[in-house]
């Protein structure tokens, strides 16, 4: 590795960021983490359209919420500024002089349609598209003459010829691409704006950034990327092109798939701690399967661990690390998190009582209302699974339980006196005593729940039954 390492994460912010993108932000995260480096926040907001400051700042929310701090960039500040693309088109325009005078680049003045036919006539032949060149060898006159003409025209990056780009991929190892089939590129557009090759290039140089793992829909971006940094002598970082997320069916992730924006996923109520140990897995294999913090992940992360194979996104094994991470947290803890879902029905000094029995039966704050529901309420609703257990028990069953109650409600003693008195046993005695106590057939453990319930609101439980009629 170089030193000192920095890696960076430089989205576009033109929409809330999602799994894909976050991810891509956790990998460079650790990678920096890990080694001590700098972890650089990079805004690429050269779509002028479609970027918005709202999604720039909600960006920098979700990576610290996830606890992804940068130490350099946009927000933080730094030396080598400015952070943001949109404030660095003269750097950009500077350095382009560089590419003029070494006559890298030369405008051209083909339109959409020349460049179309000319695509079109290469896919007939099997041929890869590129630029033609056209343009490559106009006379200083000819130029001049047809920028009088007023006639729009764009910016080529000269390829080399008959070369080839080669490089080392973090992840997917040894490349090359023959320059003959990028052809010349187009660096700044009719419009004198600068296309994404060349001002990411260029920031990742000035920037001193080392190492750029990002998805793989840019490795065919990279030889173009190292060309124009050839071209400029500056330093190329390590790229590593991560496998795409792709959803159960093995399409590339979406929102019908079900994938959740960051925001999304925080307001459900996951913990940063639970998404970041999901991410940190989807597509980097980790030997370890406890939920890890920050710096642990980071320790034993490695770009050689990152899988080629497109990753699988599975909400099932994200819940999976929810509840590793809910089982780590304190109970007060706990209880703050469910107290605004609860407070309707959970008195302020049964709180912590309350949130120890039902913990281990919630993923998210709102699961907690049931539970709240099925201590607290006065007519309590039954689940279908609970009216089918009652109405196939004996009724007598609950009026010698709704006398074996005692004010003392420990609920091993009073279901020992149950069974013996009735003679139901196993399932056939708990289920049922559960179904009428709670409206459930599962849930928190009963031993817990009975002392919050309390004697009066049991006892008209298991009366309801008797007296076939709703509790009010
Ligand atoms: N703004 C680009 C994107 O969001 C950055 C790509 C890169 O990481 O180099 O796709």
């Amino acid at each position: 590795m170089t030193f000192p390492l920095k890696s960076r994460f430089a989205p576009s912010p033109t929409g809330l960021i999602h799994f894909g993108n976050v991810r891509t932000a956790l990998f460079n995260a650790l990678l920096s983490r890990k080694f001590g480096g700098t972890f650089l926040l990079r805004i690429e907001d050269t779509d002028a359209a479609r970027s918005r400051e709202e999604y720039t700042l909600a960006l920098q929310e979700d990576l610290r919420w996830l606890g992804l701090l940068w130490q350099e960039g946009d927000g933080v500040g730094g030396d080598l500024g400015p952070y943001r693309q949109s404030g660095r088109v003269s750097i950009y325009e500077e350095h382009l002089k560089t590419l003029e005078a070494q006559d890298r680049v030369y405008p051209c003045f083909c339109s959409a349609i020349e460049l179309e036919v000319s695509r079109k006539i290469q896919a007939q032949s099997g041929q890869p598209p590129r630029y033609g060149g056209k343009c490559a060898h106009l006379k200083p006159d000819e130029i001049e003459n047809k920028k009088n003409q007023g006639l729009p025209y764009t910016l080529r990056f000269r390829m080399p010829k008959k070369e080839s780009v080669e490089f080392f991929d973090l992840v997917r190892g040894r490349q090359s691409f023959p320059t003959d089939e990028i052809g010349d590129f187009i660096i700044r557009r009719s419009d004198g704006t600068f296309a994404f090759f060349y001002v990411n290039a260029l920031d990742d140089a000035l920037m001193q950034v080392t190492h750029v793992l990002r998805g793989e829909d840019h490795l065919t971006n990279t030889p173009r990327q190292i060309a124009i940094l050839n071209a400029f002598g500056l330093p190329i970082p390590q790229y590593g092109h991560i496998s795409l997320i792709v959803d159960g069916m093995g399409a590339p992730l979406s929102k019908r798939s079900g994938s959740l924006s960051v925001q999304e996923l925080r307001e459900i109520g996951y913990f940063p701690i639970a998404v970041d140990n999901y991410l940190a897995r989807l597509g980097h294999n980790y030997a370890e399967n406890s939920l890890m913090d920050l710096d642990a992940l980071a320790a034993s992360f490695s770009p050689d661990n990152l899988g080629r194979a497109p990753a699988r996104y599975d909400r099932t094994q994200l819940d999976h690390w929810q509840a590793l991470a809910l089982q780590k947290t304190d109970a007060a803890i706990i209880a703050q998190w469910i107290a605004p879902q609860v407070s309707s029905w959970v008195p302020e000094a049964d709180l912590m009582n309350f949130t120890e029995a039902v913990r281990d039966n919630l993923l998210f704050p709102h699961d907690a209302r049931i539970w709240a529901e099925a201590v607290y309420s006065a007519t309590l609703p039954l689940s279908p699974d609970a009216i089918a257990m009652i109405e196939e028990t004996p009724v007598d069953f609950f009026r010698e339980a709704s006398t074996l109650l005692t004010p003392e409600l420990d609920f091993k003693a009073f279901a020992q006196r149950v069974r013996e008195k009735t003679g139901a046993q196993g399932k056939k005695l708990f289920m049922p005593l559960r179904a009428a106590l709670t409206g459930q057939t599962h849930g928190p453990e009963m031993p817990r729940v009975l002392p919050l319930i309390g004697y009066e609101r049991a006892r008209h439980r298991l009366l309801a039954h008797v007296l076939n009629e709703d509790i009010d």
